[in-house]
């Protein structure tokens, strides 16, 4: 027999979930991680109390009930509510496109006079033919002043391309709010780990025997006959050496700065929608949680094309990346003892909580609970 049930590659969210379950139903597992800590990319680092997410700024939010108390379990969750802000050329807009946004833009006091504004800022673009590309598709949705300030230079910087050579695709609608309402999500339950969400990774992986700075393939062969099963939540492509070729991923660099002022800009997340500001977001990371301290950490985040070396952010889910992750699924299914989760390994756009629904779903079909 093999001295463990689950080797689990990955001490990320996915990871996490995953082994608590298997922990739980007496199974015997081992959790590896290349980084030197725990949790994957929803990780925090503590300075002096303020916990700066260091892979870019989560917030938690579900529709879910299970979901939601499943997390609940591990740690309590504070009242956080997402209202991103928009900043151009010196002016704030409110998100998501709301009545305050409108008022701001127009003027407009009731949500009829906004609806008659929108009309009629569509209107001249409404006899385009088939949008040729994002700008046109975007303009013939919202009009010529929602696309110049708080559209277009997002995402140019976003995508690196101007936006009449993008895809129309990439924007399908645009959601309007009639309400003065500035929380982001729709769902029903949002918030943030109270303490952080180190505590959550902390709950779950509580008791589990957990291998930080060890990458499975260095040692691969040593690994593949440790357990039984392998769970694998790394990337896709790497676990079968590219052979049917590299995924695509898209990046993102971040400036973290520390300074001796109480408050930088009074918001979690303010997007900067100019295309001539290099960053696309500042984060205040205090004010996740509320933060009461002297001093405050911001941290730019700037779109980055991927290159060797770099993070894997975001999937790029076009047609041929779909085809080869197709094919290295193909592959993965003929190794029994492999089982494959999380966003890499999946290759998929996961929030955190579709993140913790895969990993108990995988858990219910290995008869983990
Ligand atoms: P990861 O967190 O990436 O964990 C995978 C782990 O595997 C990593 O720790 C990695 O080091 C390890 N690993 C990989 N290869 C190896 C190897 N060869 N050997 C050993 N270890 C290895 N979701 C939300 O719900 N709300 C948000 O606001 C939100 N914001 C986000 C912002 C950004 C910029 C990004 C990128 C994602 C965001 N998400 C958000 C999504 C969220 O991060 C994911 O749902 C979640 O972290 C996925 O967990 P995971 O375990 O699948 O992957």
């Amino acid at each position: 027999a093999r001295l463990y049930d689950y080797l689990i590659v990955g001490a990320g969210l996915f990871g996490a979930v995953f082994a608590r379950q298997a922990f739980q139903s007496g199974k015997k597992c081992l959790v590896i991680d290349k980084r030197p800590h725990k949790g994957g990319n929803i990780y925090c680092e503590d300075i002096d109390g303020l916990r700066v997410h260091k892979y870019g700024a989560h917030i938690f939010h579900t529709s879910q009930k299970e979901i939601w108390n499943y997390v609940n379990r591990f740690v309590e969750f504070n009242r956080f509510t997402n209202s991103p802000l928009a900043y151009y050329k010196g002016k704030l807009y409110n998100l998501p496109f709301n009545m305050n946004t409108f008022n701001r833009l127009w003027g407009v006091v009731s949500p009829e006079e906004a609806r008659i504004k929108i009309e009629e800022q569509r209107r001249k673009y409404a006899s385009l033919p088939e949008p040729a590309n994002l700008e046109e598709q975007a303009l013939k949705l919202c009009g010529e002043d929602i696309y110049q300030i708080l559209i277009k230079g997002y995402t140019e910087k976003q995508w690196g391309r101007s936006a009449n050579e993008l895809p129309a695709f990439i924007i399908k609608r645009i959601p309007f709010r009639f309400t003065y309402d500035n929380n982001y999500f729709n769902d029903e339950y949002q918030g943030i780990p109270k303490g952080g969400y180190n505590l959550l990774i902390e709950g779950l992986l509580k008791d589990i025997e957990v291998k930080l700075n060890t990458d499975y393939f260095e040692n691969r062969s040593y690994f593949d006959h440790l357990a039984d099963k392998i769970v694998f939540t790394g990337c896709l492509d790497e676990f079968f050496n590219y052979e049917c070729g590299p995924l695509e991923y898209r990046s993102l660099r971040f400036e973290h700065e520390q300074l001796e002022i109480v408050d930088f800009q009074g918001n979690a997340v303010v997007n900067y929608t100019e295309r001539e500001v290099p960053y696309t977001r500042i984060i205040e990371h205090k004010h996740f949680e509320f933060g009461q301290q002297p001093f405050t950490i911001i941290t730019r985040e700037y779109p980055k094309a991927f290159a060797a070396g770099d993070e894997p952010y975001y999937p790029v889910n076009d047609s041929l990346n779909t085809a080869k992750v197709k094919k290295y699924k193909e592959k993965a299914a003929q190794f029994p003892h492999l089982l494959l989760g999380g966003r890499l390994a999946q290759y998929a756009y996961f929030d955190m909580d579709d993140t913790v629904e895969a990993a108990l779903d995988l858990a219910r079909r290995e008869s983990l609970f």
